[in-house]
């Protein structure tokens, strides 16, 4: 069994998402496949807070772009059949998500702990759209829901993974084992002790799908994104980037602390205790070799 985990650009488009469904049905075992929202939906999904926070209701046309580039992207990629299913239920959200931004907009004088809640169970629409997407895209997929069993508890505002709880719960979600595709969304989490929505921290998908490659020994994690792998320095910056087709755990550690945004400095300690190899995937060239991080 493998985990694979699709970035933000790799599922923000109907031609990526095409090569996402492409790659997903290459495989030969059993995948988790772990999505981001669509790209720069999560960065939208906080611009619409904060304009609603201030009572402006410039989110409102935010929120019908964002309805309608999800509308395009299922009528692009999820099959016919399905079409009408998928869009009720992405139009679901949308309406959830005017909802929540209304009750902001309205009540300026809420309390900062209950716009702090809200505005939690607001950034998690992202990968519940996205993941519903690509649930309908690859037919006969099994959905799952991560905040179920990635869990967080809340110290002084910042979102703590419980680590013991969170290996438990994924290990009973996938007790009867992994047979086929499984889709998870990556990024969101539900609180220990309260039945509310949380998350891993920006450009936490990285870290589900390792999260869940760990509790169940995974052969490898794949981690598919917009670059051919990881190079010694960010290759959209630097001309010089020379890719590195092997690294250690170690180096790839120092370069994400370091600031290299292709891995989610978390990610990396769950599977390298385990030994588990990590391959950084270029979606938009998947023959291409890539890295192993081992
Ligand atoms: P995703 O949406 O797939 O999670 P990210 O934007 O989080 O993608 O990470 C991929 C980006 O990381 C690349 O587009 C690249 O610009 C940047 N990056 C920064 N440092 C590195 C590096 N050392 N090697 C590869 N990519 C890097
Ligand atoms: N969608 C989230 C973000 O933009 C998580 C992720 O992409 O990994 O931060
Ligand atoms: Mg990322």
């Amino acid at each position: 069994m493998k985990v694979l985990k699709f970035g933000g650009t790799s599922v923000g488009s109907v031609e990526s998402l095409r090569n996402v469904k492409d790659i997903v049905k290459g495989q030969t075992q059993p995948v988790i496949v772990v999505v981001s929202a669509l790209g720069g939906v999560t960065n939208q999904l906080i611009e619409m807070t904060r304009l609603a926070q201030e009572g402006n209701d410039a989110y409102l046309p935010i929120l019908e772009q964002v309805a309608d580039r999800h509308r395009q992207v299922i009528a692009g990629v999820v099959p016919e059949l399905l079409q009408t299913q998928c869009n009720a239920i992405v139009a679901q959200f949308i309406d959830n998500l005017r909802s929540f931004y209304g009750t902001l907009a309205l009540n300026r004088d809420m309390a900062p702990e209950e716009q702090h809640l809200l505005a939690n169970a607001i950034v998690c629409h992202g990968e519940v759209m996205s993941s519903a997407i690509v649930s309908c895209m690859i037919e006969g997929s099994v959905p799952h829901f991560s905040p179920n069993f990635i869990k967080t508890r809340t110290v002084e505002g910042v979102h703590q993974l419980e680590a013991d709880l969170t290996r438990q719960l994924i290990q009973d979600e996938w007790r009867e084992g992994v047979e086929g595709v499984h889709v998870v969304q990556g990024f969101i989490a539900g609180d220990v002790d309260a039945e509310v929505k949380t998350n891993l921290g920006r450009g936490g998908s990285d870290f589900t799908a390792a999260l869940i490659a760990a509790a169940l020994h995974a052969e490898c994690l794949e981690i598919w994104t917009d670059v051919d792998g990881f190079y010694d320095k960010d290759p959209r910056k630097h001309e010089d980037a020379r890719l590195l087709p092997q690294m250690t755990y170690q180096l790839a550690q120092e370069l994400c602390d370091a600031g290299a945004k292709v891995i989610y400095p978390p990610t990396l300690r769950p599977v390298a205790e385990l030994g588990i190899p990590v391959w950084v995937k270029n979606t938009f060239n998947p023959t291409a070799p890539g890295t192993v991080i081992k």
